[in-house]
């Protein structure tokens, strides 16, 4: 028998959580609407209560507090969300269910799970990016997530304008970072309809603008953390022709410095595990929890 772990993908609309020993096992899936902290941890707690787990693996929508010595640790800090700012994540397993319980970001847990078993396997260095709401991405190097004072917020760094482009941005703190001028509110605001229901030549205009960004921020990424692929998730990041505009772009932008990875394939690429790419790493993330005492 193997070890049962729960797994909780804590978003920003919707809570997923599942009980799987790996991620072929991830077949029974629920998923909530994300209300309320109680209400939506309190009903991921029933699911695992009595259930014989191992340890818990949550990954979440952030800001985060993941030092783990600090007094905030395992809590939601300054979200803009209404009812989430400054919650305690991890608390609530930790004293229903008395096993350990690990915790990082949605994109980080994405980013580990894809590397092990999705788009990223068999290499050491990726970069997990969801393109959606808003623009966040998470990197594993040597196999592990990255943190430091705090953890990459790599949807807010700056990237070079389209020529011709003079959108003000829908960031609430810097206004026209990547996530300002290229997530689904941006397009909103931009297209005057919801990134979902573009079409004709609006939707061509937008895809040819997102990826103008997501080639910038691509040529960021492999500047400084030199992964060995890139791996592109969210609604936005599905947009049909999307990341071939992209693949191909980044490699027109590198000017040729440094050379190009040879993998044989794509660079730039959508999660081999589809939707499951975030629960996937709550599995690797409570793994690691276990094995860790
Ligand atoms: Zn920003």
């Amino acid at each position: 028998v193997g070890e049962a772990y729960g797994t909780v993908e804590l978003g920003g609309t919707k809570t997923s959580f599942a009980i799987a020993g790996g991620v072929d096992e991830l077949t029974d899936i629920v998923t909530v609407s994300t209300t309320d902290p109680e209400a939506t941890l309190g009903r991921v707690v029933a699911h695992f209560a009595g259930r014989d787990l191992t340890a818990v693996g949550i990954a979440s929508f952030g800001p985060l507090e993941l030092r783990r010595r600090h007094p905030n640790y395992g809590m939601i800090t300054a979200t803009p969300k209404p009812l989430w700012g400054h919650s305690d994540v991890v608390g609530p397993f930790v004293k229903a269910l008395d096993i350990p319980v690990a915790f990082d970001t949605d994109v980080n847990g994405a980013a580990l799970g894809e590397a092990r078993w999705g788009a990223g396997q068999g290499l050491g260095t990726v970069v997990y990016v969801t393109v959606g709401t808003g623009i966040g991405g998470g990197a594993v190097m040597g196999g592990e997530a990255i943190h430091g004072l705090g953890h990459p917020e790599m949807g807010h760094m700056s990237v070079p304008r389209q020529p011709g482009d003079i959108f003000e941005g829908v960031c609430p703190f810097h206004g026209d970072c990547l996530e300002g001028l290229a997530s689904g509110p941006a397009l909103a605001a931009r297209f005057g309809t919801a990134a979902d229901d573009l079409v004709g030549a609006v939707l061509d205009d937008a895809r040819a603008l997102v990826a103008h960004y997501l080639i910038e921020m691509s040529a960021n990424l492999v500047y400084v953390l030199a992964p060995e692929r890139i791996i592109i998730g969210g609604g936005v990041g599905g947009i049909e022709g999307l990341l071939d505009l992209v693949d191909a772009g980044l490699v027109a932008r590198l000017g040729g410095y440094p050379g190009w990875p040879d993998h044989g394939g794509r660079f730039v690429v959508p999660p081999g595990l589809g939707s499951l790419s975030g629960l996937a790493g709550g599995l690797i993330l409570a793994e690691r929890a276990a094995t860790s005492l």
